[in-house]
């Protein structure tokens, strides 16, 4: 304890002289307007951009000003110069396991729910080049502009030989059949194009300048369109399907996309999908079951931050954020595991994982859920309270369930006789594009269970009675959610 008290006053010995440098570095930016005059924006010339077009002659690779610009994060640094692509259709391949991606027109790297993982290996051809200041990396960001209408990172692509040049596709349905529960279809392409995935019949509304938070998850069609293709053929068998209730192929000569429109069976009724390429060059697509409930459930939880990264400091740098999560996870497993549920966790130490790391344990394990724990933290600290983030639709239900059992125990135990905080504990189940949350998989979550820059909060999750208390809610939210309708 008390070395964990001189670590606390080290850490702030720390943050106060980084803090110094930091004022330091303020004072010596360049102003914002010496910055945008070094770029060249052209909104019009990016529209055309990202449409698929033969005509390479038009391409240019103007650089774009990401809104992060205009906030207080101002870069530190010059952009770096790119190199100019070669003239032709320039393919390139996706390298990374799994990559990012952005919708084409946006003028920042902000997510929105339409945006489709790619899966590693898919090609696709360039049709510009953008750079976006990352204010939370304090970056510079590359990205390529993709002719099937998104934006991916360039270190997340590789380059592909100046001399491929892939046609038409044609996509097929090779069998498809239920396992288990999960629809599978295998399909074969004549090359790896991109693809999107969709959903119809789902409304969102803004609210603190976030613009996809959704009051209910609506969805009454899945749809996966293929790009740069101008057939498709072959039935997908959907008989013994819980999840959807027919399975049809449209193709738009126009804009040569093909795309598999799935209507479930029930609204709201989707948990996620797979997509995975096959060494014989086929492309496995999951639709995935509905869970049958807690008992036999496969649960991941993970313990945010750890390692290097402590996460939010309480009590002055004495409380590690990362610790309480943990501290937080075990005891959700301990009710989890009474309901009989398997869990599993991302980290088991007080080691540091990547968000992208933590996001491919799941895609490995292929939970039901993920759940990312948390405590949360504010410069004013006064503040108090829980909340839940989603960012995909089909994640809103999961969230909702957990943040309202997790809400009843501050409620009903820990601020029971305090009306003041009773009545304000409860900061919502909220649209966040948390890293975590993205997962296409299954539906993810994060919750903020408490603030430890409070110290009354804090004071509160440090006892163990108390996070046996929230890990129970956690649990008996995860069973809600599995034992809707
Ligand atoms: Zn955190």
């Amino acid at each position: 304890m008390k070395k964990r008290l001189l670590f606390g006053l080290l850490a702030v010995v720390v943050l106060l002289s980084a803090a110094s440098v930091a004022v330091i570095i303020l004072k010596f930016r360049p102003k914002m307007d010496d910055t945008l005059t070094t770029f060249n924006f052209d909104a019009a010339a990016l529209q055309t951009n990202t449409a698929p077009s033969n005509d390479t002659s038009s391409m240019t690779y103007d650089f774009q000003i990401g809104n992060v610009i205009a906030n207080e994060d101002t870069p530190t640094t010059e952009p770096p110069t790119t190199q100019p692509l070669p003239t032709g259709r320039q393919f390139c391949m996706i390298v990374s396991p799994f990559a990012d991606t952005w919708s084409g027109q946006a003028s920042d790297d902000t997510f929105t729910p339409m945006c489709t993982t790619l899966v590693q290996g898919t090609v696709d051809y360039i049709t510009g080049q953008s750079r976006v200041f990352d204010a939370e990396e304090n970056e510079w960001r590359d990205f390529y502009l993709l002719a099937s209408g998104r934006k991916v990172r360039t270190d997340a692509v590789q380059l592909l030989s100046a001399d491929v040049n892939y046609g038409d596709n044609h996509v097929k349905v090779v069998s498809s059949e239920t396992k288990e529960g999960d629809l599978q279809i295998v399909l074969r392409c004549d090359w790896n194009v991109p693809y999107t995935f969709e959903f119809s019949g789902q409304d969102y509304y803004t609210k603190n300048n976030k613009h996809y938070h959704i009051n209910a998850f609506t969805a009454d069609k899945i749809q996966f369109t293929f790009y740069h293709t101008t057939a498709a053929d072959g039935a997908v068998n959907i008989t013994d399907s819980n999840i959807v209730s027919n399975a049809y192929w449209t193709v738009d000569d126009a804009n040569k996309t093909a795309s598999l429109t799935m209507p479930l069976r029930k609204v709201g009724g989707y948990y996620g999908y797979t997509m995975q390429r096959n060494a014989d060059g086929t492309l496995t697509l999951t639709v995935k079951k509905k869970p049958a409930g807690i008992s036999g459930a496969r649960v991941m939880l993970d313990p945010g931050h750890g390692g290097k990264d402590s996460g939010a400091l309480g009590y002055g740098g004495a409380v590690y954020e990362s610790q309480v999560n943990f501290a937080l996870a075990v005891a959700a497993k301990q009710a989890l595991e009474r309901r009989g549920a398997t869990v599993l966790f991302t980290r088991t130490d007080d080691v540091y994982y990547t968000l992208e790391e933590r996001k491919n344990m799941a895609r490995q394990a292929n939970p039901d859920v993920f759940i990312s724990i948390h405590c949360n933290a504010a410069e004013n600290k006064t503040r108090f309270g829980t909340s839940a983030y989603y960012f995909r639709p089909m994640s809103q239900p999961l969230a909702q369930c957990v943040y309202q059992q997790v809400l009843a125990v501050y409620q009903n135990a820990l601020y029971a006789s305090d009306s003041y905080r009773k009545g304000k504990v409860g900061e919502g189940a909220n649209f966040h594009p948390f890293s975590v949350t993205r997962l296409e998989e299954c539906p993810s979550i994060l919750i903020e269970t408490g603030y430890v820059t409070n110290d009354e909060e804090c004071a509160l999750l440090l006892s163990a009675d108390n996070r046996a208390r929230i890990g129970e809610a956690i649990a008996a939210g995860i069973a809600d959610y599995l034992s809707r309708g």
